[in-house]
């Protein structure tokens, strides 16, 4: 089991650098029935589509599309300044609204994950900043109609003044220490808890899209 965030004080450093880290979280009861809707028809031919496996990927009859029921890539940026954490509080109209959230989103079909974290930290905030490295990946299951596979991101200020955009309704700095306001994401509470209590700054990353 995972220690409780106010026990990290009373821990050794050798202890703290073990700190157990996670990459899968639930969000809902995965063993309740939640049907999730999904497709019904082909996006190709307009037939129906047939359900033909346990994990929801569902093939047309008629032309052989397959519908790869998939969790959706996106990247999450956790942007560090003097001991502080960039969090947005989210739209109250988006998902898990009113609550806080690291800088982040989908990862576009053309897009590289690295481009994609800059991309949606200035859109969200205004700021452009430099990819560090990469501090985890995650597993959410979020919802019946949402699971993510996320990669998070280390990054630091290059230039910009703070300002809310897209689905973010207000900024704020916090610190690392906590106390963190309302997380939407559990994820996110525990990369900013973990990297807090260990400073393990992860994978490094591209130097040809870092910057
Ligand atoms: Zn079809």
């Amino acid at each position: 089991m995972e220690s409780s965030p106010s026990s990290f004080g009373s821990l050794s450093s050798f202890e703290t650098l073990a700190m157990k880290t996670h990459q899968v979280f639930f969000a809902y009861d995965r063993n309740q029935p939640n049907p999730s809707q999904d497709y019904r028809y082909c996006p190709l031919c307009g037939s129906e589509l047939q359900a033909t496996d346990q994990n929801g990927n569902r093939k047309c009859t008629r032309c052989g599309f397959v519908r790869y029921k998939n969790p959706f890539p996106g990247v999450t940026v956790l942007i560090e300044k003097e001991n502080q954490v960039l969090l947005g509080k989210r739209q109250p109209s988006s998902f898990q609204g009113g609550k806080w959230c690291l800088p982040g989103g989908f990862i576009e079909y053309d897009e590289d994950f690295i481009s994609a974290g800059r991309r949606e930290v200035e859109e969200e905030t205004g700021l452009r900043v430099s990819i560090e490295s990469i501090l985890s990946v995650m597993t959410n299951y979020l919802a019946p109609h949402l699971h993510t596979l996320v990669v998070t991101m280390l990054a630091h200020v290059d230039s910009g003044s703070a300002q809310p955009g897209d689905d973010i309704a207000e900024l704020g700095w916090f610190p690392l220490a906590g106390p963190l306001p309302d997380m939407a994401f559990e994820a996110d509470r525990h990369i900013i808890e973990r990297y807090y209590a260990t400073r393990v700054t992860g994978a490094p990353i591209d130097l040809d899209y870092a910057g």
